[in-house]
């Protein structure tokens, strides 16, 4: 059994979507864990527990309703790091907490 944050499952899922339709947003690693990471600072954490079929089950449900919000999260999260990702100063990466 584990513990999950599925709200992590549907932004990246979200975020695949998005950046298949922003070609000229820089996609490397780093942008694409900063997008998840803005995204998911501003949406609800949806913790369960993995375990059985039902629970996807419910989530899909639960996806279904709040896919607007997400996508709507996920994007400007996606414009915000593509307008200034964190690797455009080498060297030293700006202090985040
Ligand atoms: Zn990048």
């Amino acid at each position: 059994m584990k513990l999950k944050n599925y709200m992590e499952i549907v932004v990246a899922d979200a975020l695949r979507q998005v950046l298949a339709n922003m070609p000229h947003v820089c996609q490397c690693e780093r942008c694409r864990l900063d997008m998840m990471a803005l995204a998911l600072n501003r949406l609800p954490p949806k913790y369960t527990v993995t375990h059985s079929g039902e629970v996807f089950t419910k989530l899909r449900m639960w996806d279904a309703g709040n896919q607007a919000k997400i996508l709507t999260e996920v994007t400007r999260a996606a414009m915000q790091v593509g307008e200034k990702p964190s690797h455009a100063s080498p060297g030293k990466q700006p202090e985040k907490s």
